[in-house]
């Protein structure tokens, strides 16, 4: 009987330690938590030999950087005591595979060089924090990737970041076994890279004379000159600095579109011969590349030649993206370039200018990779995809057997906000900590033959609203460290509760290297509930431990602790905030104005569903009392529909009279979000048979855009359609394209 309560007492013991101290991301493969612990000390002993030369060198650094330790080290195998030993198996193949064994006296790591160098990253998991002696779990550990490519990608182009930072963006990457970085180094709005045949890309072309600083479209720049470039000697650095971390570089030279740099530097590029400006906004430029002048292929293979003299990646990036067909369809020489080859139109116009470039890299034993817009016109054979706009791209190019890559815009670009309370500018839509946890790179739709070509994933940071590094690591961070666990741990091992208990933990290693990082995982989460649609009643929720939630409006005196959703029966300013126990606010307040009216929380349903990737809010959205004040960067306040019309039925649950209705709509052509052509209200006593009772073609309002109806009438259904403005006509931006309807909110009085 003793035996056995001391058996229970051993085991609860090991789960508090295996708790307390193994808080490894991403979650490795298999993990055995074993008695006893190593204490690492300034005696500890590295035994390493040149193979592993890497690791040792990231190790002690490491240490005598962040423990003040300076670790002794041997090559000699035959060492015991207090040691790490680093056992070189090259018969581990490149999978990238270790095995990490802690036990009293020793830690190995056991695995080729690359794998060695992962089991470091683990190791360095495995050290406590803000504690006296550093006592190491003892465990086994046996660990592998799930996918070959785990990257992320930086944009220098609208911003530009230091050696020293990239750097550091690599060691970030390191620390979470990314073994790719995707560099983003020329731009509409500045050419980054040093080309010594070319000399005014970096003169001319590194330089914008002022920067768009307000929400997208609204013209406001801050009047300053923006300049920034690397020379080559710098490159060299940082691909010695991240081939030592086993990171690969993609360098990418964007072609034919967002070239107004390089434009801007050698006109001759261009169909129009310029002159050319270096864009101080965001969006997509009508002017891109010639495609029927030589001297445009000529000087991209010579730029290349010397981007592949910097870097030895296999793969190099050559955009490929948002290549508008304006200038080529007037110009003469693109015109005669396709009679000659026969090509049908622009787009495969645009396909001949990336096989060509392709054949030129071949020949230099180079292999392209672009963004899905290279599978249009026809795909260059040996071509790798980035799937960019959602997973249609990587679908098509493993069906028809290329390598993909997946980067949909939802949830992996990093330039859109992660929480609903953001208050600095941010582009996009809304990628939360979850939605990133949750992402599945194979998409469902192949079969596990074609999903083979699925290589892996990664998340780019576009960098319009980060002129700063801190604003780069607060949009990194939590939701790289997510990432990582969708690319490397196993698909069995992914759990996000698991995930969630290892978040403070997480939080406090960011601390401790002093990075930057956003907490809105703690945030107040507010969702709109329908109750029987009989109004409005917010929900609140939180993750914060030992935190209680209260709420207040205009209407009350004290804070009133928040317990079942609040009922919002009239319009005003809510608001809501974490406290502790004693009353110290642990948050900021959260403030929600609601606009209630004869609609809010009424039964609504679509005809047709609006994109996957403004859908965020769902149905509700339209009818839940609240309005986008902020543009695009709370679009999860917006229903978008690409291409689509906008049906809404709604039931008022009773026949109510009716003076007004007010539909809210959005407008930013820049982004091919159009006015809807016309808005229509049709009223109906059955909800089956509608009658029309009032159109408008012309709204209020500029960007946010107002429907008005003043149309007294008596009725329980409603119909709301809101005609799609169709394809973009030639000359307006996004020509050629489905238009975009942005949709926030229907009111009725
Ligand atoms: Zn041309």
């Amino acid at each position: 009987m003793k035996k056995i309560i001391l058996l229970v007492c051993v085991l609860v013991q090991l789960n508090v330690n295996a708790q307390t101290l193994v808080n490894i991301t991403p979650e490795p493969e298999m993990t055995k938590i074993n008695q006893g612990e190593f204490l690492l000390t300034k005696q500890t002993t590295i035994i390493s030999n040149s193979k592993t030369e890497n690791s040792k060198k990231y190790l002690a650094d490491y240490l005598l950087k962040f423990y003040k330790i300076n670790l002794l080290t041997s090559n000699e195998k035959t060492k015991k005591g207090n040691i790490i030993e680093f056992q070189f198996d090259e018969t581990d193949g490149n999978n990238n595979q270790y095995q990490l064994i802690v036990t009293d006296n020793k830690i190995k790591i056991k695995g080729n060089a690359e794998g060695i160098f992962n089991g470091v990253q683990t190791l360095i998991q495995l050290i406590p924090i803000n504690q006296k002696e550093l006592r190491i779990q003892a465990l086994e550990i046996n660990d592998a990737p799930r996918f070959s490519y785990r990257g992320m990608h930086l944009d220098v182009g609208r911003h530009f970041f230091s050696v020293d930072f990239v750097k550091k963006y690599i060691d970030f990457l390191a620390l979470h076994k990314f073994n790719t970085l995707h560099w983003h180094l020329t731009e509409d709005q500045g050419w980054r890279i040093e080309i010594k045949k070319y000399p005014l890309l970096t003169q001319t072309g590194s330089c914008r004379n002022q920067t768009l600083i307000g929400p997208y479209g609204t013209g406001q720049y801050d009047g300053k000159k923006y300049c920034g470039y690397y020379t080559q000697e710098q490159i060299k650095d940082i691909v010695k600095y991240a081939a030592a971390r086993y990171i690969n570089i993609i360098p990418e030279i964007e072609m034919p579109g967002h070239s107004m740099a390089a434009l801007t530097s050698y006109p001759f590029l261009g169909c129009t011969k310029g002159p050319y400006k270096v864009m101080e906004t965001w969006g997509v430029s009508d002017d891109v590349l010639c495609a029927g002048n030589d001297s445009s292929f000529n000087f991209l293979e010579n730029v290349l030649d010397e981007v592949m003299q910097l870097f030895p990646s296999k793969l190099i990036h050559i955009g490929g993206d948002e290549c508008p067909k304006e200038r080529w369809r007037d110009c003469a020489l693109c015109q005669k370039r396709m009679k000659e080859n026969n090509l049908k139109n622009e787009h495969e116009l645009q396909s001949y200018f990336i096989s060509r470039i392709e054949k030129y890299l071949n020949s230099k034993g180079r292999n392209i990779i672009g963004w899905d817009e290279i599978l249009e016109g026809g795909l260059a054979p040996n071509a790798t995809v980035m799937s960019w706009r959602g997973e249609e791209g990587g679908i098509a190019a493993a069906k028809s057997k290329h390598n993909a890559i997946m980067t949909p815009g939802t949830p992996v670009y990093f330039d859109h906000a992660q929480s609903k309370n953001e208050d600095s500018l941010t582009n996009g839509g809304y990628n939360s900590l979850k939605m990133v946890y949750d992402f599945e790179p194979i998409p469902k739709e192949l079969s596990s033959e074609e999903a083979k070509y699925i290589l892996g994933a990664q998340a780019n940071m576009w960098t319009e609203y980060m002129d700063n590094e801190k604003k780069v690591e607060y949009m990194l961070f939590p939701r790289m460290t997510a990432l990582s666990e969708v690319l490397w741990s196993q698909k069995s091992n992914k759990n996000w509760q698991h995930f969630e208990n290892k978040i403070p933990g997480i939080f406090e290693r960011y601390d401790f290297w002093k990075v930057n990082f956003s907490r809105a995982y703690y945030d107040i989460q507010p969702t709109i509930t329908t109750d029987d649609y009989k109004g409005i009643k917010w929900k609140l929720t939180s993750n914060y431990p030992e935190g209680i939630i209260y709420v207040n409006s205009q209407n009350m005196k004290d804070d009133i602790e928040y317990k079942t959703p609040v009922q919002i029966s009239s319009s005003g300013n809510y608001k809501a905030i974490i406290k502790d126990k004693k009353g110290t606010y642990l948050s900021s307040w959260m403030n929600q104005q609601f606009h209630i009216n004869k609609a809010s929380g009424r039964k609504i349903e679509l005809v047709n569903p609006p994109s996957n990737s403004y859908a965020v809010g769902g149905v509700i959205t339209l009818v839940d009392g609240i309005q986008n004040t902020k543009g695009m960067s709370k679009s999860s306040q917006f229903l978008g529909f690409s291409g689509t019309d906008l049906i809404a039925n709604i039931d008022l649950g009773e026949i109510v009279s009716i003076d007004s209705i007010k539909f809210h709509a959005f407008e930013q052509n820049v982004s091919w979000i159009y006015r809807p052509s016309q808005v229509s209200i049709f009223k109906s006593e059955n909800g089956v048979e509608y009658e029309l009772s009032a159109a408008l073609g012309e709204p209020e309002g500029k960007s946010n855009l107002i429907y008005k109806f003043v149309k007294p009438m008596k009725t329980r259904f409603l119909k709301i359609v809101a005609q799609n403005f169709g394809m973009i006509p030639s000359g307006m931006p996004g020509s050629g394209n489905k238009a975009w309807l942005f949709a926030d909110e229907i009111e009725v009085f």
